[in-house]
Protein backbone atom coordinates (compact mmCIF):
# COMPACT_ATOMS: atom_id res chain seq x y z
CA UNK A 1 0.00 0.00 0.00
CA UNK A 2 1.02 3.47 -0.52
CA UNK A 3 1.37 5.73 2.00
CA UNK A 4 -1.56 7.48 2.61
CA UNK A 5 -2.02 11.21 0.74
CA UNK A 6 -3.14 12.33 4.32
CA UNK A 7 -2.52 11.04 7.99
CA UNK A 8 -3.93 12.79 10.95
CA UNK A 9 -3.57 11.72 13.91
CA UNK A 10 -5.09 13.24 17.84
CA UNK A 11 -5.17 16.85 16.36
CA UNK A 12 -5.80 19.21 18.82
CA UNK A 13 -6.04 23.20 18.21
CA UNK A 14 -7.55 25.74 20.37
CA UNK A 15 -7.95 29.72 20.38
CA UNK A 16 -7.72 31.06 23.90
CA UNK A 17 -10.61 28.94 25.80
CA UNK A 18 -12.42 27.66 22.34
CA UNK A 19 -11.29 23.99 21.26
CA UNK A 20 -11.48 24.47 17.59
CA UNK A 21 -9.95 21.13 16.77
CA UNK A 22 -10.28 18.21 19.88
CA UNK A 23 -8.71 15.22 18.86
CA UNK A 24 -9.14 14.86 15.23
CA UNK A 25 -7.97 11.41 13.18
CA UNK A 26 -8.39 11.53 9.69
CA UNK A 27 -7.05 9.51 6.72
CA UNK A 28 -6.98 10.34 3.28
CA UNK A 29 -5.83 7.89 0.56
CA UNK A 30 -4.23 8.40 -2.32
CA UNK A 31 -6.52 9.55 -5.28
CA UNK A 32 -9.52 10.12 -3.50
CA UNK A 33 -11.54 12.69 -2.90
CA UNK A 34 -12.46 13.26 0.59
CA UNK A 35 -15.57 16.19 1.26
CA UNK A 36 -15.54 17.28 5.21
CA UNK A 37 -18.59 18.36 6.21
CA UNK A 38 -19.46 19.99 9.48
CA UNK A 39 -21.98 22.78 11.07
CA UNK A 40 -19.98 26.74 11.16
CA UNK A 41 -17.47 26.48 13.50
CA UNK A 42 -17.22 22.51 13.60
CA UNK A 43 -13.22 22.98 12.61
CA UNK A 44 -12.88 22.34 8.91
CA UNK A 45 -11.19 25.44 7.91
CA UNK A 46 -8.46 25.46 11.13
CA UNK A 47 -7.85 21.82 10.38
CA UNK A 48 -7.63 22.14 6.99
CA UNK A 49 -4.93 25.32 6.98
CA UNK A 50 -2.91 22.41 9.41
CA UNK A 51 -2.83 20.47 7.00
CA UNK A 52 -2.01 23.14 4.33
CA UNK A 53 1.05 24.59 6.90
CA UNK A 54 -0.67 27.79 7.15
CA UNK A 55 -1.69 27.38 11.06
CA UNK A 56 0.60 25.88 13.89
CA UNK A 57 -1.10 23.20 15.75
CA UNK A 58 -1.39 22.21 18.88
CA UNK A 59 -1.08 18.44 19.35
CA UNK A 60 -1.29 15.72 17.15
CA UNK A 61 0.50 14.45 14.50
CA UNK A 62 -0.08 15.12 10.63
CA UNK A 63 1.52 13.81 7.42
CA UNK A 64 0.80 15.48 4.16
CA UNK A 65 2.53 13.91 1.30
CA UNK A 66 4.75 12.04 3.35
CA UNK A 67 5.64 15.54 5.49
CA UNK A 68 4.77 17.16 8.43
CA UNK A 69 3.56 20.62 7.11
CA UNK A 70 4.64 22.85 9.88
CA UNK A 71 8.31 21.76 8.95
CA UNK A 72 7.68 21.86 5.06
CA UNK A 73 10.16 22.67 2.46
CA UNK A 74 9.31 24.58 -0.94
CA UNK A 75 9.29 21.81 -3.01
CA UNK A 76 6.41 20.22 -0.80
CA UNK A 77 4.03 23.48 -0.91
CA UNK A 78 4.75 22.87 -5.27
CA UNK A 79 3.17 20.02 -4.80
CA UNK A 80 0.07 20.80 -3.44
CA UNK A 81 -3.10 23.50 -4.36
CA UNK A 82 -4.97 25.61 -2.36
CA UNK A 83 -8.22 27.08 -2.81
CA UNK A 84 -8.84 29.05 0.49
CA UNK A 85 -12.14 30.22 1.52
CA UNK A 86 -12.13 33.61 0.78
CA UNK A 87 -11.96 34.85 -2.54
CA UNK A 88 -8.58 36.51 -3.53
CA UNK A 89 -8.02 40.35 -4.16
CA UNK A 90 -5.76 40.22 -7.51
CA UNK A 91 -6.80 43.50 -8.72
CA UNK A 92 -5.01 45.07 -11.28
CA UNK A 93 -3.95 41.97 -13.21
CA UNK A 94 -6.12 40.36 -15.81
CA UNK A 95 -7.01 37.04 -15.71
CA UNK A 96 -4.07 35.46 -17.94
CA UNK A 97 -1.99 37.48 -15.90
CA UNK A 98 -2.74 35.99 -12.55
CA UNK A 99 -2.53 32.69 -14.29
CA UNK A 100 0.70 33.23 -15.53
CA UNK A 101 2.46 34.98 -12.59
CA UNK A 102 1.24 32.01 -10.32
CA UNK A 103 2.85 29.49 -13.07
CA UNK A 104 5.84 30.79 -12.70
CA UNK A 105 5.91 29.55 -8.89
CA UNK A 106 6.07 26.10 -9.99
CA UNK A 107 8.42 23.65 -11.62
CA UNK A 108 5.98 22.01 -14.27
CA UNK A 109 2.97 24.29 -14.28
CA UNK A 110 -0.02 23.48 -16.24
CA UNK A 111 -0.31 25.86 -19.62
CA UNK A 112 -2.28 28.89 -18.70
CA UNK A 113 -4.86 28.52 -21.83
CA UNK A 114 -5.57 24.68 -20.48
CA UNK A 115 -6.19 26.31 -17.22
CA UNK A 116 -8.80 28.85 -18.63
CA UNK A 117 -10.79 26.51 -20.52
CA UNK A 118 -10.94 24.02 -17.86
CA UNK A 119 -12.83 27.31 -15.66
CA UNK A 120 -14.37 28.22 -18.48
CA UNK A 121 -12.87 31.86 -18.39
CA UNK A 122 -11.44 32.17 -21.55
CA UNK A 123 -13.77 35.05 -22.83
CA UNK A 124 -12.39 36.81 -19.77
CA UNK A 125 -8.88 36.04 -19.81
CA UNK A 126 -7.99 39.61 -20.46
CA UNK A 127 -10.07 41.16 -18.02
CA UNK A 128 -8.68 42.45 -14.85
CA UNK A 129 -9.28 40.67 -11.78
CA UNK A 130 -11.62 43.46 -9.99
CA UNK A 131 -14.27 43.60 -12.99
CA UNK A 132 -14.80 39.97 -12.32
CA UNK A 133 -18.26 38.82 -11.29
CA UNK A 134 -18.20 36.92 -7.44
CA UNK A 135 -18.48 33.43 -9.26
CA UNK A 136 -15.73 34.35 -11.56
CA UNK A 137 -13.54 35.49 -9.29
CA UNK A 138 -14.13 32.19 -7.76
CA UNK A 139 -13.18 30.39 -11.18
CA UNK A 140 -10.05 32.15 -11.25
CA UNK A 141 -9.03 30.80 -7.53
CA UNK A 142 -9.70 27.53 -8.55
CA UNK A 143 -7.68 27.50 -11.81
CA UNK A 144 -4.83 29.34 -9.41
CA UNK A 145 -4.91 26.27 -7.10
CA UNK A 146 -4.52 23.97 -10.12
CA UNK A 147 -1.82 25.81 -12.17
CA UNK A 148 0.79 24.21 -10.71
CA UNK A 149 -0.78 20.98 -11.77
CA UNK A 150 -0.59 19.89 -8.04
CA UNK A 151 -1.14 15.79 -6.50
CA UNK A 152 -2.91 17.31 -3.43
CA UNK A 153 -6.02 19.75 -3.62
CA UNK A 154 -7.13 21.47 -1.18
CA UNK A 155 -10.81 23.17 -1.76
CA UNK A 156 -12.02 25.46 0.67
CA UNK A 157 -16.11 26.15 -0.24
CA UNK A 158 -15.15 26.17 -3.44
CA UNK A 159 -18.26 27.09 -5.36
CA UNK A 160 -20.15 29.12 -2.69
CA UNK A 161 -21.26 31.94 -5.07
CA UNK A 162 -21.62 29.70 -8.63
CA UNK A 163 -24.83 30.13 -10.48
CA UNK A 164 -25.90 26.15 -10.91
CA UNK A 165 -24.31 25.85 -14.58
CA UNK A 166 -20.89 26.94 -12.85
CA UNK A 167 -21.19 25.08 -10.29
CA UNK A 168 -22.14 21.68 -12.61
CA UNK A 169 -18.84 22.96 -14.71
CA UNK A 170 -17.04 23.00 -11.94
CA UNK A 171 -17.65 19.41 -10.75
CA UNK A 172 -17.20 18.33 -14.21
CA UNK A 173 -13.48 19.99 -13.76
CA UNK A 174 -12.81 17.88 -10.35
CA UNK A 175 -14.03 14.79 -12.05
CA UNK A 176 -11.22 15.49 -14.54
CA UNK A 177 -8.88 16.08 -12.18
CA UNK A 178 -9.84 12.65 -9.72
CA UNK A 179 -9.68 11.00 -13.27
CA UNK A 180 -5.99 11.95 -13.20
CA UNK A 181 -5.49 10.84 -9.97
CA UNK A 182 -5.08 14.24 -8.43
CA UNK A 183 -6.17 13.77 -4.44
CA UNK A 184 -8.32 16.44 -2.98
CA UNK A 185 -9.40 17.60 0.12
CA UNK A 186 -12.79 19.58 -0.10
CA UNK A 187 -15.30 21.36 2.51
CA UNK A 188 -18.10 22.41 1.60
CA UNK A 189 -21.86 23.04 3.16
CA UNK A 190 -23.55 21.88 -0.09
CA UNK A 191 -24.67 18.12 0.64
CA UNK A 192 -25.89 17.37 -2.97
CA UNK A 193 -21.91 18.30 -3.98
CA UNK A 194 -20.40 16.16 -1.10
CA UNK A 195 -22.85 13.91 -3.03
CA UNK A 196 -21.69 14.67 -6.65
CA UNK A 197 -18.04 14.42 -5.62
CA UNK A 198 -16.89 12.56 -3.06
CA UNK A 199 -15.57 8.87 -2.51
CA UNK A 200 -16.06 9.42 0.99
CA UNK A 201 -17.43 11.82 3.51
CA UNK A 202 -16.05 12.51 6.83
CA UNK A 203 -18.57 15.21 9.18
CA UNK A 204 -16.53 16.93 11.75
CA UNK A 205 -18.54 18.01 14.50
CA UNK A 206 -17.14 19.86 18.06
CA UNK A 207 -13.76 19.72 16.53
CA UNK A 208 -13.65 15.53 16.39
CA UNK A 209 -14.52 13.71 13.28
CA UNK A 210 -17.36 11.52 13.47
CA UNK A 211 -18.21 9.86 10.79
CA UNK A 212 -15.78 8.98 7.93
CA UNK A 213 -17.58 6.82 5.02
CA UNK A 214 -19.21 6.65 1.20
CA UNK A 215 -21.54 9.20 0.94
CA UNK A 216 -24.16 6.07 0.04
CA UNK A 217 -23.54 4.36 3.36
CA UNK A 218 -22.80 7.46 5.73
CA UNK A 219 -24.69 6.69 8.68
CA UNK A 220 -25.61 3.72 7.71
CA UNK A 221 -28.03 5.55 5.43
CA UNK A 222 -28.22 2.50 2.90
CA UNK A 223 -29.67 0.10 5.70
CA UNK A 224 -32.02 2.53 6.82
CA UNK A 225 -35.66 2.46 7.29
CA UNK A 226 -37.54 3.05 4.33
CA UNK A 227 -40.66 4.73 3.77
CA UNK A 228 -43.41 3.62 0.72
CA UNK A 229 -45.84 6.36 -0.14
CA UNK A 230 -48.72 6.05 -2.42
CA UNK A 231 -52.19 7.83 -2.88
CA UNK A 232 -55.03 5.60 -1.81
CA UNK A 233 -58.44 5.09 -3.26
CA UNK A 234 -60.06 8.39 -1.64
CA UNK A 235 -56.86 10.58 -3.22
CA UNK A 236 -55.33 10.93 -0.34
CA UNK A 237 -51.41 10.33 0.10
CA UNK A 238 -50.20 7.42 2.68
CA UNK A 239 -47.08 6.18 3.88
CA UNK A 240 -45.27 3.31 6.03
CA UNK A 241 -41.99 3.49 7.26
CA UNK A 242 -40.50 -0.11 7.12
CA UNK A 243 -37.69 -2.43 7.01
CA UNK A 244 -39.35 -4.50 4.03
CA UNK A 245 -40.14 -2.09 0.87
CA UNK A 246 -40.52 -5.14 -1.53
CA UNK A 247 -43.08 -6.77 0.81
CA UNK A 248 -45.21 -3.59 0.92
CA UNK A 249 -44.55 -2.54 -2.63
CA UNK A 250 -46.01 -6.26 -3.49
CA UNK A 251 -49.01 -6.02 -0.98
CA UNK A 252 -49.89 -2.93 -2.54
CA UNK A 253 -49.71 -4.28 -6.02
CA UNK A 254 -51.96 -6.94 -5.01
CA UNK A 255 -54.70 -4.92 -3.29
CA UNK A 256 -54.74 -2.32 -6.51
CA UNK A 257 -54.36 -4.97 -8.98
CA UNK A 258 -51.31 -3.64 -10.35
CA UNK A 259 -50.09 -0.40 -10.27
CA UNK A 260 -50.20 1.65 -7.34
CA UNK A 261 -51.03 5.32 -7.88
CA UNK A 262 -48.27 7.66 -6.88
CA UNK A 263 -45.39 4.86 -5.56
CA UNK A 264 -42.77 6.38 -4.20
CA UNK A 265 -39.88 4.37 -1.99
CA UNK A 266 -37.22 6.76 -0.29
CA UNK A 267 -34.54 6.65 2.13
CA UNK A 268 -33.01 8.79 4.15
CA UNK A 269 -31.31 11.23 2.49
CA UNK A 270 -27.35 12.20 2.85
CA UNK A 271 -28.90 15.03 4.36
CA UNK A 272 -30.77 13.02 6.88
CA UNK A 273 -28.09 11.52 7.70
CA UNK A 274 -25.68 14.30 8.20
CA UNK A 275 -28.20 16.09 10.46
CA UNK A 276 -28.42 12.91 12.84
CA UNK A 277 -25.20 12.46 12.90
CA UNK A 278 -24.22 16.39 14.03
CA UNK A 279 -27.32 15.92 16.61
CA UNK A 280 -28.75 19.30 17.39
CA UNK A 281 -25.35 20.80 16.51
CA UNK A 282 -26.68 22.59 13.82
CA UNK A 283 -26.73 26.57 13.84
P1 LIG B 1 -17.37 27.39 8.75
O1 LIG B 1 -18.22 26.28 8.23
O2 LIG B 1 -18.19 28.50 9.34
O3 LIG B 1 -16.32 27.87 7.79
P2 LIG B 1 -15.37 25.81 10.21
O4 LIG B 1 -15.84 24.43 10.48
O5 LIG B 1 -14.43 26.00 9.10
O6 LIG B 1 -16.60 26.79 10.08
P3 LIG B 1 -13.32 27.03 11.88
O7 LIG B 1 -13.18 28.27 11.06
O8 LIG B 1 -12.22 26.04 11.84
O9 LIG B 1 -14.71 26.29 11.59
O10 LIG B 1 -13.54 27.49 13.40
C1 LIG B 1 -13.57 26.59 14.49
C2 LIG B 1 -13.70 27.38 15.79
O11 LIG B 1 -12.50 28.10 16.02
C3 LIG B 1 -14.82 28.41 15.79
O12 LIG B 1 -15.38 28.44 17.10
C4 LIG B 1 -14.11 29.71 15.48
O13 LIG B 1 -14.78 30.80 16.09
C5 LIG B 1 -12.76 29.50 16.13
N1 LIG B 1 -11.69 30.21 15.39
C6 LIG B 1 -11.29 29.98 14.11
N2 LIG B 1 -10.27 30.79 13.77
C7 LIG B 1 -10.02 31.56 14.85
C8 LIG B 1 -9.06 32.60 15.13
N3 LIG B 1 -8.17 33.00 14.21
N4 LIG B 1 -9.10 33.17 16.36
C9 LIG B 1 -9.98 32.75 17.29
N5 LIG B 1 -10.91 31.78 17.10
C10 LIG B 1 -10.92 31.19 15.90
Amino acid sequence: MPEPAIEVRGLRRTYGRTVAVAGLDLTVERGQCVALLGPNGAGKTTTTEILEGYRHRDAGEVRVLGTDPAHAPRRWRARIGIVLQQVSDLGELTVRESLRHFAGYYPDPRPVDEVLTRIGLEEKADARGRTLSGGQRRRLDVGLGIIGRPELLFLDEPTTGFDPEARREFWSLIGTLRAEGTTILLTTHYLDEAEALADVVGVISRGRLVALDAPHDLGGRHAGRAVVSWRDDDGARRSEHTDTPTRVVAELAARFGGEVPGLAVSRPSLEDAYLELIGGEAE
